[in-house]
C-alpha cells in the first residue's frame, strides 16, 4: 500500500522517526535490503543521520538488520529490512485503540442526555447543565438538549471505517 495513503501509517511511522522515516519506509519495501551506507547515499543524507532513523525504527522492532561483508569491500556491513508484520501489529493497535475510544464516545452520546449551548462550547450531561443552571459557562447561552443521533451515527460510521481497516491490514 502507498504510504500516503494511510494517514495513520503516516502519523505513526513519523512519530517514530520523523518525517524521512517515511522514505526509510518506503525505500525499504521497493528494496528489500539495504545497506544503512547505500541508504544515506539514496537519501541524501549523512550516514549518521540515515542511522539515526534506522534505529529508531529498530527500537520499535519495525526494521531489523544484519550484520554480512560486503562482496566487493569486504568491509562488515548493516544491511536493513522492513519488518512489515510489526508494522501492521502497531497500526492494528492503534486502531484498536481509537475504536476503544470512539466506543466510549458512543456510548456517552446515546445513553444520556447531553445539553449544549447554540454553539457547541459546552456538551454536558444532565446534572452537570443543571449544575450550571442551563447556562453555557463559555457563551453565556442557554443550554438546551441535543439531538445526537446524527454524531452518533457519524461515530458509528467511523468505527466501522477503521475496522475495514484492521481487517486489510490482518
Ligand atoms: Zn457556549
Amino acid at each position: 500500500m502507498e504510504i500516503f495513503a494511510d494517514p495513520m501509517l503516516v502519523e505513526v511511522l513519523t512519530g517514530i522517526g520523523g518525517l524521512k522515516s517515511l522514505d526509510v519506509v518506503r525505500i525499504l519495501r521497493t528494496k528489500g535490503e539495504i545497506s544503512d551506507y547505500n541508504l544515506a547515499q539514496v537519501m541524501g543524507l549523512s550516514w549518521n543521520k540515515a542511522r539515526g532513523i534506522l534505529y529508531r525504527l529498530y527500537d520499535r522492532n519495525v526494521v531489523g538488520f544484519e550484520k554480512r561483508k560486503d562482496e566487493k569491500t569486504e568491509k562488515l556491513m548493516y544491511y536493513w529490512r522492513l519488518n512489515e508484520a510489526k508494522l501492521s501489529h502497531i497500526l492494528v493497535e492503534r486502531r484498536r485503540q481509537t475504536i476503544n475510544i470512539l466506543r466510549e464516545k458512543l456510548m456517552h452520546e446515546t445513553h444520556e442526555n447531553l445539553f449544549s449551548c447554540d454553539t457547541g462550547c459546552t456538551r454536558v450531561p444532565f446534572e452537570n447543565a443543571f449544575e450550571m443552571e442551563f447556562s453555557c459557562p463559555d457563551c453565556g447561552d442557554r443550554l438546551d438538549m441535543v439531538d445526537n443521533s446524527f454524531v452518533a451515527e457519524e461515530i458509528n460510521s467511523y468505527i466501522d471505517h477503521m475496522e475495514e481497516a484492521i481487517s486489510s491490514w490482518t
